[in-house]
């Protein structure tokens, strides 16, 4: 494809000219071309757009070297090529090294079409430099400039195979900025590795070395927060990111980053971070005065409860508005079947049997409306006195109540025992004291016949001694009471005591029948037999005192592994229900129309119990009202308490 061409053409030969022109031609060009001969036409022209300028080198009024100083003045690089007659080597040097792409003779012109190609070539080449040199140049400027006007400062290292990368001497460009950050003048600050290590916080050098390393030999990302010091000695924290650039082994060979200066968000987080501990502190403070005060609140609340728990006899409890206990303490919880945890938290209706709790609502409502009350109150066999206070706050309003309460049980028993006591002195010792004096005086006084003097005095001895006994049967009950009672235990062969002890009664009216069971291969019993004795002339007594109507009295005995079991059953009144749990307390008589015309003092059972009780027997009673008693004890095999092979020696029926 023929390629367009515009010449200008130098030359006073117009024949040269179209010489010239064809062998562009030949070379393929398509020449549009204009011819000049002067100087002021060539100047005219050369502003114009041309690919080729060809010249003659001598003019009549022009030449070649002038031409060619014209086109440089202006700055033209259009290819110049001399074209003439005869020229010597010299000039030609002298055109080449004034700009001329080529020069040839006029008797040469074959070579015109190449010598052009190659000179629009090498125009074509050294416009692309041209070209290319602008781009480097403006990339640079534009490098120049983001270096500049970076607000981040930049670095740039390049490694040494044979070094390591911490090397001081390690090659760095610091870029002004970062210069300036660190406030150095461009001059000031050096260009190795050194200049910057320099600069590091002691405190931050390990960690940020150490995060390098790590970038530079595990490719984890660089990316770090430290302090550099500035040249007046302030420490600037900034954050730091780089890449690395690795060879094929994986050696790091060059690596970049930057610094950016982020003291004002460092120094404000330490700020915060300060106010943070301080108030940290401060919460931590406030915690301590508070558990302190809780701790100081759990004492006194645990003094309060353990003043409350060792509350003797009797329970402390509070209850708030709704009757619902908030505490409650005190060694009188288990006595009356509670605990704490039955308590605390519950209502009345939850805790108290309908009746008792009646009562119990009536005082604790007066309570909150202000008003203390006392109360006896029985329950569970037991008879309390129940003080309730209201609960009153410093403005006085009542926000909850108390109560307290006292086990009188044993006062009221005390109670109980001294009028017994009373009412027995004044009934059974002031009766036969009345009939001792009385027979006495009488006898003293008058003249009796001998059988009317031996009945008296038989009544007189009789009196005595009941007398004797009773005040016997007291003495010997307080002994016991008080552990000054001594009991001499031995192997004791009960069938043979009992035996001795029925035969030995006194022989009855025809209306009672005393009868033994009793089976001969009783083991011997561990017991001193006086006070068995003692036991079983109380309960034939009652047998044959409480069976007024007669009746039977069998006196009964049998062995069940280690203990012994003896009962004295009667047909006669029986006892009622309610009277049996106290009948072996002090004083009790049961209290009837039946019991009135039989005379006693309530000390018999006691004393019974005392003596079984001192032989770690048991005692106990089975009765139906209007259809007898039976009354049993119990006491240990004696084997128990002799050893292994010491014959038993009886000592009972001798
Ligand atoms: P007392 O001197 O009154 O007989 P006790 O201590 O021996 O005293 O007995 C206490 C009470 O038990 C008696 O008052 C009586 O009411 C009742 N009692 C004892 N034994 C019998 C019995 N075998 N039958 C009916 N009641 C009895």
């Amino acid at each position: 494809m023929a390629t367009f061409l515009r010449v200008l053409i130098l030359e006073d030969q117009p024949d040269d000219c179209i010489l010239m022109l064809r062998e562009l031609q030949r070379e393929g060009f398509t020449p549009d071309w204009q011819r000049v001969e002067t100087e002021s036409e060539y100047l005219a022209l050369l502003q114009s757009d041309f690919d080729l300028i060809l010249s003659d080198y001598s003019l009549p009024q022009f030449d070649a070297l002038r031409a060619l100083q014209l086109a440089r003045e202006q700055a033209l690089d259009i290819p110049f090529i001399i074209v003439s007659g005869t020229i010597s080597e010299e000039i030609a040097v002298e055109c080449m090294k004034n700009g001329a792409a080529d020069y040839l003779m006029k008797d040469r012109l074959m070579r015109l079409g190449p010598a052009v190609t190659h000179a629009l070539r090498e125009k074509q080449l050294r416009e692309e430099k041209r070209q290319a040199e602008a781009a480097l140049r403006e990339s640079e400027m534009r490098f120049a400039l983001a270096i500049r006007g970076a607000n981040d400062g930049l670095w740039d290292a390049k490694f040494t195979p044979d070094k390591p990368w911490n090397d001081p001497d390690t090659p760095v460009y610091y870029s002004p900025r970062f210069k300036a950050l660190l406030e150095y003048q461009d001059y000031e600050f050096g260009n190795q590795l050194r200049s910057w290590i320099a600069c590091l916080h002691p405190e931050d050098c390990d960690r940020v070395m150490r995060t390098l390393t790590a970038h530079l030999k595990e490719q984890v990302p660089y990316n770090i927060e430290y302090r550099l010091r500035t040249k007046s000695g302030r420490y600037l924290w900034v954050s730091g990111h780089g890449q690395a650039l690795w060879n094929e082994e994986g050696c790091p060979i060059r690596m970049a980053g930057s610094i950016r200066d982020v003291s004002e968000r460092k120094w404000g987080e330490e700020v915060l971070q300060r106010a943070y501990g301080a108030l940290e502190l401060r919460v931590q403070e406030r915690t301590a005065e508070l558990a302190q005060a809780n701790e100081d609140l759990r004492k006194s609340e645990e003094r309060h409860r353990s003043l409350a728990r060792n509350f003797p006899n009797g329970i402390v409890a509070l209850f708030d508005r709704d009757l619902r206990y908030t505490l409650a303490e005190g060694a009188g919880l288990s006595q009356l079947g509670f605990s704490k945890a039955m308590l605390e938290g519950r209502s009345i209706e939850e805790v108290w049997p309908p009746e008792t709790r009646a009562i119990i609502e009536e005082r604790y409502r007066a309570a909150l409306a202000g008003k203390a009350t006392v109360t006896e109150i029985s329950y569970n066999d037991q008879v309390h006195l129940v003080y309730v206070l209201p609960l009153t706050s410093g403005q006085g309003e009542t926000y909850a109540g108390m109560m307290m309460t006292q086990d009188i049980t044993a006062r009221i028993e005390v109670e109980r025992l001294k009028e017994e006591l009373m009412a027995m002195v004044s009934h059974e010792l002031r009766t036969p004291l009345t009939s001792l004096r009385g027979f006495s005086e009488l006898l003293l006084q008058k003249e009796f016949s001998p059988e009317q003097q031996r009945r008296f005095l038989s009544i007189i001895q009789q009196e005595s001694t009941r007398l004797a006994e009773l005040v016997n049967d007291f003495l010997d009950l307080r002994r016991m009471e008080v552990g000054h009672q001594i009991f001499h235990c031995e192997a004791i062969d009960i069938e043979g005591l009992l035996r001795e002890r029925v035969n030995m009664l006194p022989s009855v009216d025809g209306k009672l029948f005393i009868r033994l069971v009793a089976p001969s291969s009783i083991a011997p019993v561990w017991a001193d037999g006086d006070r068995i004795r003692q036991v079983l002339a109380n309960l034939l007594s009652n047998a044959m005192k409480y069976s007024p109507h007669g009746g039977e009295v069998t006196v009964g005995v049998r062995q069940e592994d280690t203990e012994v079991i003896v009962w004295v059953a009667d047909q006669g009144i029986g006892i009622p229900p309610v009277a049996l749990p106290k009948l072996f307390s002090k004083f009790f008589r049961v209290d009837n129309e039946q019991t009135k015309k039989i005379r006693g003092t309530g000390l018999g059972l006691a004393l019974v119990k005392e003596i079984i009780e001192e032989h770690q027997g048991r005692v106990w009673v089975e009765s139906e009202l209007g259809k007898g008693s039976t009354f049993f004890f119990s006491l240990p095999v004696a084997t128990q308490f002799l050893p292994e092979s010491s014959p038993v020696a009886l000592a009972a029926n001798g």
